[in-house]
Formats: C-alpha cells, structure tokens, sequence
C-alpha cells in the first residue's frame, strides 16, 4: 500500500474503461463495441478479435499472466477459472502471450459440478460463459498476481441460464422496453434508453482471524453457533458512528485503494450498530455492474483483511443477540439522458408522470410481494428478518408524509393540488445555520422505503447477491409499465385515462402502503388484517417462484422460463437443507468433541476440589452446587445432543426437495437450538480457561 495519494489517479486504473478503449481500439472498433455496449447490437467477431487483442496488451502491461471468465452461478459466489496468456512453446524454447477473440466472446467451463436444479439432468453438462461487455473487464491484483477478469453469463448447452447475471440482464431489457414506451406516452421523444440503477451498502463484521480460527462453527457456517452474551452487547449505542480503531481503519484503507483501482466508488465506511460491525457504501450505479462490484467489494473485504490478520464475516447473523448484517439496495430508473423516473420533483402532485410511475411500482410490489420477499430469502436472513434488527418477512411499502399525502388526495378525490414542504429547521444556535428540512423523515423500519429519488430494497442478506432483488424489481416494474402502457396507449382521452388509471391502482393497491413502525407487533397484525403475505421462513418463501402468476410474469417479459424457474426452486431447496445440514453437524462435532469433554473435565475438577476441601474440614456448599449444576446442564446437554443427532440423521436420509427442507426446518432447526440453550448457560458458569473456544466477548469486543 502507498503512502498517501491522489485518489483520481489512482482511480479505475486497473480497469479496461471507455477511456481505455477509446485510446487503444481503433475508431471504428471503438464505435462499433460502443453500439453493442449502448444499443445491444451483436458483437461480430472481428471486433471481438481486435478488442481481445487490445485488451490482452493493455492486461499484459499491468502485470496480467492469466486471464479468467469470471461468472455467478447459483452458489451466489463469483467462480473463477484461470488461464495463462501462454501459448504452446516455440522451436526455440520462447513462448508467445495470446488472447483470441473467441476465448474472449466465449468460455465453455465445465457445468457439471455447478448447480443446475435438474437442467443437467435434461440437457447436457456443457455450459458456456459469455461476455457481458456492458460490464468492464478489470486486472485484480492478489496473491496469484495479476488476473484480467472479463465479466461473463453463463449458460448451459441449450441456453437455459445457470447464473444470476443472465436474468439480470434480461430483466434490465425488460424495464427499458416498457420504460420508455412509458416515457413516449408523456411526450418524452429523446430518451432511448432507462436503465435502472443501484446503490448497495454493505454491512460485515470484522474478528482477529486467530480467534475465528479457534471456532468451528465460524470456519464451517461462517457464524457461531454457540454463544452466550458478553455482559455488554450493543445496548449503548456507542459503536454506531463510532471512531474507528486504527487497526480496522488500516483494513478500511486498504480496501479503499484495492477498491478505487478496481473502478469500484467506495464512497462511504463506518461502524454500525454492533461491536466489531461496519459498513461500506459505493456510489450508485447501472445494475449489472453494481452487481458486480458488490461481489468485487464482498472479495475484496474478505482477501485484504487476510493481509490484516483480520477474518471478515459476512453472513446474515454471526452472532446472536447482537445485530445481524444486512444490504441495503437503492433502486431507481434513468434514462440515457439523465433523468430520474424516481425523482418526484418539488411539487410531486404536479408531476404526472412520477405519479404514474409511483402508482405502478406500488401495484407491482403488492401483486409480487411474494417474490420480492423470497428474493432475499437464504437461511442466515431467516434469523434476521422479523427479529427487529431488520424489516420484517411482510413486504410493505414506505412513502413518507410527502408523498402519502399526495397518494390520500388522489384516492379520496381524485385529484392532489397541493404537496407538503419541508420546514425551515431551526437549531435555537446563532452560529448555526437554519435549513430546509426534507420532506420527509427517515424510516428505518420498512422493506422497500421512498428515500428521495429512490426505493431502498432493505430485506437482503449481508452474504448474498444483490442479483435477485434487483431482477425482481425490474420485472414486476416492466410488468406493471406494459399494463399501464397498454391501456394508455388505446385511450381516446389520454389525460382522463391517466387520472382513472392512478385512482384504480392506488385505490386497489393502497394497502401495500405503510409508513409506522415495521418492528411492530400492531403491524403483524394489521398486515395479516390487510391480507398482506407473512412469509417467515426462506422454506415459505420459495414456493412463490413457480406460482403460475410468477411463471406468467417472467415468460412474458423473457426473463426467466418455467423451466429456469422449476430448477431454481429446486436448487433452493437442496441449498437450504445443505445448510442447516452443516450447521447441525458442526454442532454435533463441536458439542461432542470440544464442549462436553471440556464440561466433563471441569465436573471432575470441581468434584476433586469438593472432596478435598471437606478433607480439610471446611464448607465446600458452593463447589458443590457448582458441581450440581453444572452436572445437570452436562445431561441437558448430552440428551439434545442425541436429539440433534437423530433429527440430522433422518434429514440426511431424506431424498432433496421441498419436503428434506421442511424437515430440516420444522425438526433440525428447533433441535439445534435445543442444544444451544444448556451450551450457552455452561459457557456462563464453566471457567473460561477451560472453555474451548473464544467466547463473544473475546471475538467482537477485542478486535
Ligand atoms: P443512506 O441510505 O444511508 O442515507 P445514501 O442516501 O447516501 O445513504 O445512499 C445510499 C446508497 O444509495 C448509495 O450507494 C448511493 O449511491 C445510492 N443512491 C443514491 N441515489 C441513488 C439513486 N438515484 N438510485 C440508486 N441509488 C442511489
Ligand atoms: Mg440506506
């Protein structure tokens, strides 16, 4: 790491941007890969060819010896397979460095062992990766040297999707199409593209990386699962924007630089909420490539805090008791020309279009509620949604007073003719300025939030991809927009229709809307009154993937057919069960070979030690209560530990599908915490020199 530098020289430096392209394509390639990148035109491979060629140098030049297709498939991870430049050797013993058109176009990994959820089964195992080149190819620097990375898809042999990014771009296409087919119908003739935009923060932990290291549970599930509370938890809000301690910060700088060369806009980091835990925000950006660099960011906090000493954690809830992590997904529609579709203006009630679009993504979101839910559906997030840390499992929708009172107007009348400002803030300070208050306060209990210019998506996980929020919303937006269109677009009277067509949908769509406290117990209730869908568990939420609603949606706009649909319910399916499965025997193991020999050893201590206090006459009450107690958690602890055992047992005989998961979650799940009680309450009581592994004081409190 340098010392201290100028972040604009530093920044994208190791990325192959327009810039680049600009200076080392020839004008005709440029403007040719510019019309594939813009518009969506075929790549012809001659460009190919030519680019490959240019990017092969211009990688070359910043240390590249490999090159790799780097692609998502259904693990929710990046996967990666290197190849070198090199060629086969000449006569005289020297190699050649190549990089051709076609191994840049296209990869044929092996599909095999990636999941498929039965496309393998049906098709073949080939599966190819394709270049996604509305994403820039980057030079990431680590361990291995330096690798060019080339942003791909991937796909099997007859051209079902076996990743996350396919649909994603699919879905993009989707709400551009009916986007400004929207736009025409309010008379805008310059926009030719909308292309939504995301803005992810990300939330993790940080722990010294020798401690995690003594923890089972964190090396295998990436949390703990066993654990009592430290005497200090979070209470005392005094992590939450707190200073940041140098070592951390060191990791934070790092990450920074790592990041800015990579073209990511780390823009903002601090501490969150609880001990050991932070935050780190880019600046928003086209979807596929915030997809994308979410995943360079997740990497990229991992392999620096290595450098540190340091393990990043980046699962849902690493630790009970104290807050989970999560990610924030800001969400908005732009068009080529720059303007916000999300954005209300001063005075929202005048702005028609806005409203039409507000009124659209409000019956969007109600009609889909199911899938936006289960798109941020994984095992660790089922500890975090509804445990008032994080949203609730029931999708509502925050407006804010600004825009609710608009909404009220126009279903109570008809028409809105007014817009609530924000008030002059006044600080009873003289040295202090007086300012504009926004409009709207904040609300950090609802789902999917107004903020502004934007929806802000807060339901998913900390570890997984922001792919599947992002290929919902954009869908069940282009769905709404093509109905909208449809109709507006046969009306006799366009302004009438408009003013009928906002009143329907608000009128129908209203109770999706709910501004209070979303942590609230009043809410659970209102929502199931509202019949608002309360799916807790990511086992209740997959089945909304092949509803024949969600099958209509998808294959209408081509994101997704009933056949990628089927297998990715099933392929959630088998991971949800894997999961809890490793869980469960980590427990087993750590239970069986650490705890319970250790809580033996200190029964014998103590035992010992109450024989031989009474030898020498004295009063040995409290060892021997010690003893008692101890003696009676040790067998809580061996019966759970057989009850755990038995339910894991039956669950690994079951066959994969819905029925293995349910099991796992109505039956393994509660078992796992049966034998997490009596553990936790021995942590408590046994000496810590004799406790095996770091308690929660030790792993978040000294970092
Ligand atoms: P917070 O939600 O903590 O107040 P910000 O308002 O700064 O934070 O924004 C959080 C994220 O939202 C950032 O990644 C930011 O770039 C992104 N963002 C801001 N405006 C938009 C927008 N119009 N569309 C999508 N994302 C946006
Ligand atoms: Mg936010």
């Amino acid at each position: 790491m340098s010392e201290y530098f100028n972040v604009a020289d530093i920044f994208g430096e190791n990325v192959f941007s327009d810039k680049v392209m600009q200076e080392r394509l020839p004008k005709k390639i440029y403007k040719e890969l510019r019309k594939t990148i813009d518009e969506g035109k075929e790549l012809s491979p001659m460009v190919a060819e030519v680019v490959a060629e240019a990017m092969k140098e211009w990688a070359i030049e910043k240390g590249a010896t490999h090159y790799t297709h780097w692609f998502q498939p259904l693990t929710g991870v990046t996967a990666e397979k290197h190849d070198s430049f090199i060629t086969p050797t000449r006569p005289d013993g020297t190699i050649l460095m190549e990089f051709s058109g076609k191994e840049l176009i296209k990869g044929e990994p092996d599909a095999s062992s990636f999941p498929s959820g039965g496309l393998r089964a049906t098709f073949e195992a080939r599966g190819y990766t394709a270049w996604d080149c509305t994403s820039p190819a980057f030079v990431r620097k680590d361990a291995c040297g330096a690798l060019l990375c080339i942003p791909t898809a991937f796909c099997s042999y007859t051209g079902e999707a076996l990743d996350l990014k396919t649909p994603l771009l699919r879905s993009m296409q989707a709400v551009d199409r009916q986007a400004v087919r929207l736009l025409r119908l309010f008379g805008n003739t310059t926009a030719h593209k909308v292309v939504p935009c995301v803005g992810a923060e990300q939330e993790y932990f940080i722990v010294d990386a020798a401690k995690f290291r003594q923890r089972k549970d964190l090396i295998y599930t990436g949390r703990t699962l066993f654990g009592a509370m430290p005497p200090k938890g979070q209470e005392m809000d005094d992590h939450y924007f707190g200073t940041i301690r140098q070592r951390i910060a060191a990791f934070m700088r790092q990450v920074n630089e790592e990041l800015w060369k990579m073209g990511v806009s780390a823009k903002t980091q601090h501490n969150e909420v609880a001990p050991a835990q932070h935050e780190l925000a880019p600046i928003y950006e086209h979807a596929n490539v915030a997809v994308d660099h979410n995943q360079i960011i997740m990497q990229t906090l991992k392999r620096v805090a290595h450098y540190h000493g340091l393990k990043c954690i980046l699962h849902e809830k690493p630790f009970a008791g104290v807050n989970g992590s999560g990610k924030h997904n800001n969400w908005s529609l732009v068009t080529d020309t720059g303007i916000n579709m999300l954005d209300p203006g001063k005075t929202p009630h005048e702005n028609l279009q806005f409203i039409v679009v507000l009124a659209c993504i409000l019956k969007a979101v109600d009609e889909h509620a199911d899938i936006l839910r289960e798109s941020a559906a994984d095992p660790g997030n089922d500890q975090r949604l509804g445990a008032d840390e994080a949203p609730p499992a029931i999708i509502s929708v925050f407006l804010g007073e600004q825009l609710q009172d608009v909404v009220t107007q126009l279903v109570s009348t008809g028409n809105a003719t007014s817009s609530i400002h924000g008030e002059l803030l006044k600080t009873g300070v003289d040295t202090l300025p007086d300012f504009m208050k926004d409009a709207t306060d904040r609300n950090r209990t609802s789902p999917f939030a107004f903020t502004g210019n934007k929806f802000e998506f807060r339901m998913v996980g900390s570890g997984d991809s922001i792919a599947s929020a992002n290929i919902v919303l954009n869908t069940i937006t282009a769905e709404a927009f093509a109905d909208a269109c449809d109709r507006l677009e046969q009306a006799e009277d366009f302004n009438r229709e408009v003013h009928d067509l906002i009143k329907e949908y608000l009128t129908a769509h209203q109770r999706i809307i709910f501004n209070g406290n979303g942590y609230s117990e009043e809410w659970v209730k209102e929502a199931q009154r509202r019949g608002l869908p309360n799916l807790h568990s990511m086992v209740e939420a997959i089945p909304s993937l092949t509803t024949e609603k969600t099958i209509r949606m998808y294959e209408r706009f081509g994101v997704f057919s009933e056949t990628e649909l089927r297998s990715r319910e099933e392929i959630k399916y088998e991971n949800y069960s894997k999961i809890i499965n490793i869980e469960a025997r980590t427990m087993i193991d750590m239970a069986g070979k650490q705890i319970i020999p250790a809580v033996i050893r200190y029964t014998k201590e103590l035992a010992d030690t109450v024989v031989a206090v009474r030898g020498a006459g004295c009063e040995a009450s409290v060892q021997s209560e010690m003893l008692e107690r101890c003696s009676k958690l040790l067998v809580e602890s061996r019966d759970a530990l057989e009850n755990l055992k038995e339910a894991e047992g039956k669950g690994t005989a079951m066959a994969e599908g819905r029925e293995k998961a349910l099991f796992f979650h109505d039956s393994v799940v509660p078992a796992m915490e049966g034998l997490r009680k009596p553990v936790d309450e021995l942590e408590q009581i046994v000496d810590k020199e004799i406790w095996p592994m770091p308690s929660y004081g030790d792993l978040i409190f000294e970092v």
